[in-house]
């Protein structure tokens, strides 16, 4: 066989396999329409899940599991949430092309390149300087320059871009973060999810709940609401290491 023939092979095989994952996710929306409050996901992200090369963000070793709806590892113990996951909280957060989004956990850049995907410009930070480097590498290679990578404490936000239209925080978060309430725009979106032992209220029929994904929306006047979207399991939010300068 060619090589040309073989890697078409496979391009077609992993576009089949992302189609059937979209179509997963998609019925997971329907399924979980109460508590997300809409019958189905916004098509424009769906097309956004299907635009993505997700096998191109996880290690090689999980390339052949890419497109099943779970959690992968992606090293450092991190994760990359599970498909269903990255497209409630981008539906959730309303993105578009005018959009100006910061994510709080790059990972490995997956969660950012869809919203890019979507047109929006987005600001990542990554704790962790060897999640941050490999991410913004891949990120460049596969062509997404609309994604702005930096290394650091993603909980202080990114001040100088603020404000920004959306935050989506990929790992637990105690309680919610003030920074990033900060720089959220009026009228903005937050899907940050929270530590349920830090007081969230979670619906009674939710049995020990160790985590609940909030949208937090920002009114005109800056005051904001809260509303409970599903229960959920991050990796908690940590500190970025103290790298020793002499
Ligand atoms: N969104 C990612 C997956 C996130 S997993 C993706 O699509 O791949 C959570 C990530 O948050 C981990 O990579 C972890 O290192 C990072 N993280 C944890 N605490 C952080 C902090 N304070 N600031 C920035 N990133 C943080």
């Amino acid at each position: 066989m060619m090589v040309n023939e073989k890697y078409e092979k496979q391009a077609n095989r992993r576009r089949a396999e992302r189609a059937e994952m979209v179509r997963i996710v998609a019925e997971e929306a329907r399924d979980t329409a109460d508590w997300l409050g809409k019958e189905a996901f916004d098509r424009k992200v769906l097309d956004a899940l299907m635009a993505v090369p997700r096998h191109a963000f996880v290690p090689p070793l999980e390339a052949a599991a890419a497109y099943e709806n779970r959690p992968l590892p992606i090293g450092e113990w991190q994760t990359i949430s599970q498909p269903f996951i990255v497209a409630a909280m981008t539906d959730q957060a309303e993105v578009d092309e005018t959009s100006r989004v910061l994510e709080v956990g790059t990972g490995c850049g997956y969660q950012a390149a869809v919203l890019a995907a979507l047109g929006a410009e987005v600001y990542t930070v990554e704790a962790l300087p060897g999640l941050a480097e490999a991410a913004a590498e891949r990120l460049a290679r596969l062509g997404y320059d609309k994604v702005h990578c930096r290394q650091g404490d993603g909980a202080k936000g990114w001040p100088k871009a603020a404000p920004f239209d959306a935050i989506l925080v990929t790992a637990a978060a105690k309680t919610l973060p003030r920074n990033l309430l900060d720089q959220l725009a009026p009228g903005g979106r937050m899907i940050v999810p929270l530590e349920a032992e830090g007081g969230t209220p979670a619906p009674a029929h939710w049995l020990h709940p160790e985590q609940v994904l909030m949208r937090i929306h920002k009114a005109e006047d800056g005051s904001h609401s809260e509303r409970i979207l599903l229960p959920v399991a991050f990796v908690p939010l940590i500190k970025p290491p103290k790298t020793a300068k002499r």
